[in-house]
């Protein structure tokens, strides 16, 4: 019997990225196989609505993002996988903590800083996209979140909602902690000094990439015009890059890494990683074209996810409610 939660999720806007993959997704596989933790991970569709979309594709990139987690490894009979939106429960916890939520702190987020920045009119959900994301875990108990780092100022406001609704209405929720991995911010081929993301597609190496388009890509990839192949995020932050996704794929250390290729010419460097990669992810890209195929198994393991998410969190609110004193 697991003795501790652990949750997080992944939004389905568009195919995953290995930074994804490196930061969050390989390090779910790993956490359930430890078996340590009771895991829900669900595919955050209702966090997704904050950006940009085009309706007529959301249904499939949900299918899509579920397909992801299943290929990667993830265990449907282990894990609690679960589609957010069908879990209503997160949305009515998520408005209670919005009347708890500080309006100051949530001004201070840099996700909506940098994502509002790039939108025409800005949206109220990417504002308390914070609080929805704190509903997601307090929900479930989670005493542990995976997550990149991008997600920690995040992570710090769900401790700190979950400390001042603690404190005004009794002890109710657990103060989650972030697990982070060793690429917790995998940064895009085409500007290394930003994180790869979804948002940003033209940067992202995709885990559903074939061969071919990884080598372009990496052979594309932005790095100083030096040579020598050394670690070095302040002044080769490209070639830095690619020597962390090198090594989380090839489990060889940055060290050992260096010591191989580090007389290297680029172009030479940047064929083994693109190697390396095309590698990794060859099982993956076989077992997740047959999940697409097969929507109705997908379709299946959700409406099971959810069963079992619903009666936690059904749970839990039922909890919330009495503690806050709705009737
Ligand atoms: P994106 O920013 O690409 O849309 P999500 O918001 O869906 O990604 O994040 C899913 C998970 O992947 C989160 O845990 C997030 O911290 C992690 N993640 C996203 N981008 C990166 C990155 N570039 N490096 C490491 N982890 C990342």
């Amino acid at each position: 019997m697991h003795t501790k939660n652990l949750v997080s999720g992944i939004q389905p806007s568009g195919k995953l990225h290995i930074g994804n993959y490196l930061g969050a997704l390989e390090n779910f596989t790993k956490l359930e196989a430890g078996g340590d933790y009771r895991c829900f991970f669900m595919v955050v569709d209702l966090h997704s609505l904050t950006e940009p979309y085009d309706p007529a594709l959301k249904g499939s990139q949900v299918l899509d993002t579920l397909a992801s987690f299943v290929a990667a490894g993830l265990d449907p009979k282990k894990s609690v996988i679960f589609v957010q939106s069908h879990v209503p429960a997160h949305c009515e916890l998520a408005w209670i903590l919005n009347t708890v939520a500080p309006f100051g702190e949530l001004s201070r987020m840099t996700q909506f800083k940098d994502k509002s920045a790039r939108q025409e009119e800005t949206n109220i959900g990417l504002f308390t996209y914070p609080v929805l994301m704190a509903a997601d875990i307090v929900l479930y108990d989670a005493e542990a979140v995976p997550v990149g780092d991008d997600q920690l100022q995040h992570l710090e406001f769900t401790r700190a909602l979950a400390r001042k609704f603690n404190h005004r209405f009794g002890e109710t929720f657990k103060e989650p902690e972030p697990l982070l991995t060793p690429t917790p911010r995998v940064m895009s081929l085409t500007d290394p000094m930003r994180k790869m993301s979804k948002s940003e597609p033209a940067g992202c190496l995709f885990l559903d990439d074939e061969p071919d388009e990884i080598m372009a890509k990496v052979m594309a990839a932005v790095t100083d015009s030096g040579t020598g192949v050394s670690y070095d995020r302040d002044n080769k932050p490209g070639i830095a890059n690619l020597l962390g996704i090198f090594s989380s794929v090839s489990g060889t250390s940055i060290e050992d890494l260096v010591k191989e290729y580090g007389n290297a010419k680029y172009s030479v460097f940047k064929k083994a990683v693109a190697k390396a990669v095309a590698k990794k992810f060859a099982g993956y890209r076989k077992k997740k074209a047959k999940l697409v195929a097969n929507s109705e198994k997908l379709v299946k393991i959700a409406a099971r996810g959810a069963k079992t998410a619903n009666a936690v969190a059904n749970a839990k609110l039922a909890e919330i409610r009495k503690k806050i004193g709705l009737l």
